[in-house]
């Protein structure tokens, strides 16, 4: 299952995976999209994707946040913003209950493998984000293709992980491909902006800092395995789905907005 948000990455994804596909017809080939429910923005990008799988005919569903967790985005921003700061942006509720959602959705349409389209430029600036977070050894557990931890969560694999954002954009222009073109409206709130301006000012000074981030979290990776515990997850106690505490983030987070 492709993850398809609509945007340049995962049309195009969709599109190199759909055309490959035909050479290995004995594979299950599908697409999904997460709707977190972000007015004006969203609506649009589920429009773009659905459109893209009908003329590549490839299976395609929809979950969302209202479904899964019973808010949307939009819902949970303005709780936010009314009960006054957390420290937490949009952002960190989105990234959080969008892995949940993929995963339940690419479980739930009985899927071995989760492809995402994260490029050369997220990826580097994922990197740089855990060490900025303090979390350097996440490193370790946010590779290519992901290591099977747990029946319950589907495999990740990252197959534009080496392409820059720029090359992406050059294909699907070149290939006449339709994507979502506006950035979401909760963009410019996360830290992740701060740490692009900062590697593409250094990318265009310094041609190949992209590539360089990434090879040398490569090399530094096997160490940071090596030496990182065994991670043991057991079910959340609210919800069932695998977690390293006894609730799961999406659930705490949902149930400080007491939401539950
Ligand atoms: Fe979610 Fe933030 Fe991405 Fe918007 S920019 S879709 S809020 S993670
Ligand atoms: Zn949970």
């Amino acid at each position: 299952m492709v993850a398809v948000s609509g945007g340049k990455d995962s049309v195009t994804l969709l599109h190199i995976l759909a055309k490959i596909e035909k050479s290995f017809p004995d594979v299950v080939f599908c697409a999904g999209t997460v709707d977190e429910g972000i007015r004006d923005y969203r609506d649009e990008a589920l429009r773009i994707a659905e459109r893209n799988c009908r003329k590549l005919g490839v299976d395609y569903v929809v979950t969302s946040f209202k479904e899964l967790f019973g808010y949307e985005l939009d819902e949970i921003v303005e709780l936010i913003r009314r009960r006054g700061e957390n420290g937490l942006t949009p952002c960190s509720y989105c990234g959080v209950l969008r892995r949940k959602a993929l995963n339940i959705m690419a479980r739930d349409a009985g899927v071995d493998k989760l492809v995402t389209a994260h490029n050369l430029d997220d990826e580097t600036q994922t990197m740089l984000l855990n060490v900025v977070h303090g979390d350097p050894m996440r490193i370790a557990r946010s590779k290519p293709v992901l290591n099977v931890i747990h029946p319950k969560l589907v495999q990740r694999v990252k197959p534009l992980c080496m392409v820059p954002e720029k090359e992406v954009v050059l294909y699907a222009y070149l290939k006449g491909i339709e994507f979502q073109c506006i950035d979401c409206p909760y963009a410019r709130t996360a830290l992740r902006n701060d740490i692009r301006d900062m590697l593409n000012r250094m990318e265009h000074k310094h041609a190949g800092t992209l590539f360089t981030v990434f090879r040398s979290m490569e090399k530094i990776r096997p160490a940071l395995e090596a030496f990182a515990e065994e991670v043991k997850l057991h079910d959340c106690k609210l919800c069932g789905e695998p977690t390293v505490r006894d609730i799961c983030r999406a659930c705490e987070m949902l149930q400080e907005l007491k939401v539950l």
